[in-house]
């Protein structure tokens, strides 16, 4: 089996103005695309051909770089088209609202967490909110295309949200303002689909 670039979910200016049309373009067709191609090539004839993304990320030899950097970026990037949305922002309701509110005190504190996870990481990354078996969230964030479902790294948990701060997410629009690109994520977030990967992974 080889996995396929999936379609973007809207257009590529859906999310203007806080993400901009060029920037989703270049992301979703050149750089996820890359990464897609590249791990295709790495698995090929080997048995993770025949595994889905996340037995392959789970049971992953974090010494095989093409697999770790392909097959972090080929999911990571799944993820994240997912998570935005141009009806997005606003505040998560319900199950997860509640969740929130019992592990971070309240959504504010979750969002400074989460923001602060972002802004701090050194170089390229992701910052995640995860969900560990048994329903608590947990906010980390992972170098490079590394994500928590790999062994041994970030919190562990399985990523229901994540922020993608590579420079090739937000330079062309805000340059060196990381902090600028991670207030506009928020209202971009698509919490009804958060909370049905809190829901499916609890
Ligand atoms: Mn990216």
């Amino acid at each position: 089996m080889s996995f396929k670039l999936p379609a973007l979910p809207y257009a590529h200016n859906a999310l203007e103005p806080h993400i901009d049309a060029k920037t989703m373009e270049i992301h979703h067709g050149k750089h996820h695309q890359g990464y897609t191609t590249k791990l295709n090539a790495a698995i090929e004839g080997t048995a993770a051909e025949n595994q889905s993304i996340e037995e392959i990320l789970q049971g992953l030899d974090m010494s095989n770089g093409a697999v770790r950097n392909n097959g972090g970026g080929y999911y990571n990037h799944c993820l994240f088209w997912e998570v935005l949305s141009p009806n997005g922002g606003g505040l998560p309701s319900d199950d997860l609202a509640q969740a929130i509110v019992k592990d971070f005190g309240s959504f504010e504190d979750f969002k400074t967490a989460f923001s602060n996870a972002a802004a701090t990481q050194f170089g390229s990354g992701w910052a995640w909110l995860c969900v560990q078996s048994g329903g608590k969230l947990e906010v980390c964030a992972t170098p490079n295309q590394d994500n928590p479902l790999m062994p041994e790294v970030g919190c562990g948990g399985t990523p229901i949200l994540g922020i993608d701060v590579w420079e090739h997410a937000y330079y062309l629009n805000y340059q060196n303002r990381r902090p600028d690109y991670i207030t506009a994520f928020f209202s971009v977030i698509n919490w009804e689909e958060v909370a049905k990967r809190f829901e499916a992974n609890r």
